[in-house]
């Protein structure tokens, strides 16, 4: 299979053409769909072809993962079964002992499993305020800490986490650092170029943005011991991706930027239309001047702030529940980064136990025209109050 990248192009023009790789017996432009979970061994028994076994060595994954490798500026990529295949198998490469500095606020779902996971499998784990750097400072313990981890923009009160101070406070410490940059994605952000080990994606979001498949993906700065241990943890504990799923997801990365590019125009224009909302309390968004770590992601996110942001309905948590429950346009529904816009109520999905305030709704922001997003979901505030 040769990939083609012989003229140095942009990133865009990369995800647009997936690496300008053509087959070359058909001279196919899109990729034939391969589904063989085992490969012919030589007559001498050898295996020159590369391929044993399809949990190993699929082929179907090769182009995705060269795809996600040249967007994020890493040496090399794996995609996985899903997002948590991808960011689980980076903490199971761990060993008991080490000591793990997560954020307090984070994709819930993670959080959680983590919290479990250090307890069963002797990991110490601290959950810090990453936008506090002398917390993040104290949180580090010198020789134990092996890996930190943060999201940024982060679930789903969209706090920015400084990628590069962050990652200078982990690497003094001898520790790694990981970015979930689901909700940045390569469009906006390349956390290795500011110094992260390893980038994690929820490729079930921005980077397939249709909604029909489940992904993960983790991309590294450089081909290490402790990458090599993910690589095989892939093989052996088997959270691969489907055939088919690679495929898609690989057809959908070839509009990832203009996809992406319209989020963030339109939760722009749907943050500031919010402010001026009579029944919303506060909008959370990278993108207003007054957010909290605006001059950071201004910083380190190109482009646009992402498509993601979350409402406070003034009047509380029935409130909130009745405005998701009025809208016409927005799907009430979990997850994001797909083409249609998402509306929910966060805190009921995360239970008893979360940071999440019970008046917020997190909106993902699809390609739709923004105009009927906007009158909708106000529309929907006003409905809720009456
Ligand atoms: C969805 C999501 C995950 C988990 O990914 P799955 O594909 O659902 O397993 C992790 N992190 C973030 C930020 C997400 O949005």
């Amino acid at each position: 299979m040769a990939l083609v990248n012989k003229t140095n192009a942009k990133p865009a023009t990369l995800a647009a053409q997936a690496l300008g790789w053509v087959d070359e017996q058909t001279r196919a432009i899109a990729p034939p769909l391969h589904l063989s979970s085992t490969f012919l061994r030589d007559e001498d028994n050898l295996y020159r072809s590369g391929r044993n076994y399809a949990r190993g060595d699929n082929p179907a994954f090769d182009q995705p993962e060269a795809v996600l490798a040249a967007l994020e500026n890493g040496a090399d990529a794996l995609v996985f079964a899903s997002g948590m295949a991808a960011a689980t198998s980076v903490f199971q490469a761990l060993a008991p002992g080490d000591h793990v500095v997560a954020p307090k606020v984070m994709y819930w779902s993670l959080r959680n499993w983590i919290a479990g996971f250090a307890n069963t499998w002797g990991i110490g784990v601290d959950f810090a305020d990453m936008s506090d750097l002398d917390a993040v400072g104290r949180a580090m313990r010198p020789d134990r800490t092996k890996l930190v981890w943060i999201e940024t923009p982060g679930n789903p009160m969209w706090n920015i986490t400084d990628i590069a101070a962050v990652t200078e406070i982990a690497h003094t410490a001898g520790a790694r650092l990981a970015a979930d940059s689901t909700v940045a994605t390569p469009v906006l952000s390349r956390p290795i170029e500011y110094g992260a080990d390893l980038v994690m994606h929820s490729a079930t979001k921005y980077l397939n943005g249709h909604s029909d498949i489940v992904a993960g993906a983790l991309i590294t700065r450089a081909e290490d011991e402790f990458w090599g241990r993910i690589k095989n943890n892939r093989v052996q504990i088997g959270g691969i991706l489907g055939s088919f799923e690679s495929w898609l997801l690989l057809r959908g990365m070839r509009t990832l930027f203009p996809r992406v590019k319209t989020a963030c125009a339109a939760a722009q224009k749907l943050a500031e239309a919010m402010v001026q909302h009579p029944h919303v309390r506060e909008v959370l968004y990278p993108g207003l001047p007054d957010f909290p770590g605006h001059d950071i992601a201004a910083r380190q996110m190109g482009g646009g702030f992402g498509g993601m942001l979350s409402i406070r309905v003034r009047a509380g948590e029935a409130a909130a529940i009745a405005t998701a429950a009025k809208v016409q346009i927005w799907k009430r529904a979990t997850s994001l980064g797909g083409v249609e816009s998402l509306i929910e109520h966060r805190a009921s999905i995360e239970g008893p136990d979360t940071p999440c305030p019970p008046d917020l709704l997190r909106l993902s922001v699809g390609i739709e025209d923004v105009d009927d997003l906007i009158s909708d979901l106000s529309a929907a505030l006003d409905a809720a109050h009456e």
